[in-house]
């Protein structure tokens, strides 16, 4: 899914991307990208590819047809789908393609089970445990049945053992962590215990960077290949300040007008100028998912210079104040996000101005037409 009718232009930098994950995977040389939601909104195959091209042997997606896309991209790597099975074609999918799904309750595993034995095959399998997140997962009382019907079950194999952290790019909220991490470490190993052989991962980036403990046999970072810092705003920080944001968005000034002291500008009348002002309209709005609550809160790059949003975003259009600006014309680049300058945008700054974080933001604006710099 692509939006398709606007002037917008997402450049995403694979370099940057690349460069993260050296980084990264150069603190224990297992790290596999997280690349679902079409790569955080960076685009799925072009992402997928440079990062194969380094050396990742092993990639997580989301859902079984995205990782189909990967598979198809062509990807001979192991790939991850961390939802799993849902419809029942997924079940036989899986095993045509050879990925590996995050596997979490009894009836999954007994059709999985069934593929295989009617393949004459082992069907892989990466179990996932709820540790404390309360989304997915078996939980620890589920761990005698899962061991005895995973003596019964010959047609699979448990490649995985994996749990995922709710906090763990919170400083203040280190103690649910720590119990999520020893409750994993339990199931790990009573599953050893019961004569499994797989490979455990808990880590996030958050975890990865920030709980050296927590890392076990494998760390699925996703939001710091993209350039997302997951402790910004915390006593953390800089521990994810190493990385690079590889998207930059810009769209073209419509028009450029005075607005007069005391006249109202835009749906609402939400802004009237105080003194003479200098307005430009730039093409971007919420159809082009820039959320309509930067209305009167955000700002863009023009010229090198911030210029703040006045007045209410509209659906394919915005105004910015350009005052202080000299000689702004149809046509020149806005940065919404990025920008060459010390005055970049980063996504950080943007998800403040909107009310969310990093994630959300690449992956909105990353459904506008990308284009790649490598
Ligand atoms: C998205 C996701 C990740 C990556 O998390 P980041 O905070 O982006 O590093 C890891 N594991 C699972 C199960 C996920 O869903």
């Amino acid at each position: 899914m692509t939006i398709d009718y606007n002037k917008l232009k997402v450049k995403v930098d694979l370099n940057k991307i690349t460069s993260n994950y050296g980084m990264l995977n150069g603190i224990t040389g297992n790290a596999i990208p997280v690349v679902k939601s079409d790569a955080y909104g960076h685009g799925l195959i072009p992402v997928a590819n440079a990062l194969s091209k380094i050396g990742a042997h092993t990639m997580a997606v989301g859902t079984v047809e995205e990782a189909v896309k990967l598979r198809r991209a062509p990807y001979s790597g192991r790939i991850i789908s961390l939802l799993g099975p849902v419809e029942q074609e997924d079940y036989y999918t899986l095993q045509n393609e050879s990925i590996i799904p995050f596997t979490f309750t009894f009836q999954q595993l007994e059709k999985l089970n069934d593929v295989g034995r009617k393949t004459g095959s082992k069907v892989k399998i990466a179990l996932k445990f709820d540790t404390g997140m309360a989304r997915l997962g078996f939980s620890r009382k589920d761990l005698p049945e899962l061991i005895a019907r995973l003596e019964k079950y010959e047609n699979l194999s448990v490649e995985l053992v994996c749990s995922h952290l709710a906090v763990a790019d919170d400083p203040d909220q280190e103690d649910f962590v720590i119990e999520q991490a020893g409750i994993f470490k339990y199931i790990v190993d009573a599953l050893r215990g019961a004569g499994l052989s797989f490979e455990a991962s808990l880590a996030n980036t958050a975890a990865l960077l920030a709980y050296p403990d927590l890392r076990f046999d494998l760390q699925r970072p996703g939001i710091s290949l993209y350039g997302g810092n997951p402790f910004t705003g915390t006593a953390w920080e800089h521990l994810g300040e190493n990385v690079q944001q590889a998207m930059e968005v810009s769209t073209p000034v419509i028009q450029v007008h005075d607005l007069p002291r005391g006249k109202s500008i835009s749906y609402g009348r939400t802004f009237t100028a105080q003194k003479d002002m200098r307005v430009a309209i730039i093409g971007v709005g919420y159809a082009d998912a820039y959320s309509r609550g930067l209305s009167g809160r955000g700002s863009m790059l023009l010229h090198g210079c911030r210029v703040p949003i006045v007045g209410r975003v509209c659906m394919q259009m915005t105004a910015v104040d350009v005052t202080e600006l000299e000689n702004v014309a149809p046509g020149d680049a806005v940065y919404l996000l990025g920008g060459e300058s010390e005055n970049a945008i980063t996504a950080d700054e943007l998800a403040g101005w909107w009310g969310t974080i990093s994630y959300e933001v690449f992956c909105l604006l990353g459904l506008n037409p990308r284009e790649y710099v490598n």
